[in-house]
């Protein structure tokens, strides 16, 4: 029995690979993080495997499940809504559980794409090293983390929501960021935009836009 941790696009569709697509199809079942927003992925590749639902605060009964099928010799798939699953998002706890209670189970990684990786990729700022902050916290802790990446001599990257974006960047500005940022919204997507410069070149360029989507904020 094998558990394949497939990558999915993070919008366009077409961002899959041939592997990812026939483990898809041949495996038991799919765990998918929302299962409609799979079944889209999965019909539009004509693929007619049954899919379970399964995010990262599953009920243990849940995981069990999962693990039992598993025990029984079946192969499962987990993907998650977008990119690479266990890259904030679902996945890292249930691998935690399979390597705990079954150390035989294969995991194998389908890659593919993941947001951050895809925004450092056209930043044209250092890679060779990063920091990597997923989403910030709402609340406590946040200025510390906006004060360290302030301060960090690595590129930082972070993802951020709709609802943050602009309070995150203005509050970045406020404590006086002095760096290069690269704000990537809805990459692969209709309305992609990839905005570019210091702290207040982009806050303005980005107000005077619909500021709606999914982002992702570097910092050089
Ligand atoms: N596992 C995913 C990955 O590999 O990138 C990340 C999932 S996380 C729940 C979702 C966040 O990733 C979004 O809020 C946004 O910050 C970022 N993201 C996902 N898709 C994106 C896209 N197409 N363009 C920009 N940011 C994206």
């Amino acid at each position: 029995m094998n558990l394949y941790i497939i990558a999915t696009p993070i919008g366009n569709l077409e961002d899959i690979t041939l592997r990812a697509l026939r483990i898809l199809k041949e495996v038991d079942f799919v765990l998918c993080e929302d299962t409609r927003v799979t079944r889209i992925l999965l019909d539009k590749y004509e693929i007619k495997t049954s899919t379970i639902s399964y995010f990262q605060h599953s009920s243990l009964t849940k995981v069990n499940q999962i693990i039992e099928l598993l025990k029984s010799g079946k192969n499962l798939a987990l993907v998650s809504d977008a990119g690479t699953p266990g890259i904030s998002d679902p996945g890292n706890k249930l691998i935690e559980m399979v390597l705990q209670e079954l150390p035989e189970v294969k995991i194998e990684p389908i890659p593919g794409p993941a947001a951050v990786i895809s925004a450092l990729s056209i930043s044209g700022l250092p890679t060779d090293k990063f920091v990597f902050y997923g989403f910030l916290p709402h609340k406590k802790g946040k200025e510390k983390i906006l004060k360290e990446i302030i301060d960090n001599k690595f590129t930082s990257v972070f993802y951020e929501s709709t609802h943050r974006i602009l309070k995150t960047l203005t509050k970045l500005q406020d404590l006086g960021l002095d760096k290069q940022v690269v704000v990537c919204r809805e990459l692969t997507k209709k309305f992609e935009t990839v905005y570019r410069g210091n702290i207040h070149e982009v806050l303005s360029e980005l107000e005077k836009g619909v500021v709606k989507g999914e982002f992702v904020v570097i910092v050089g």
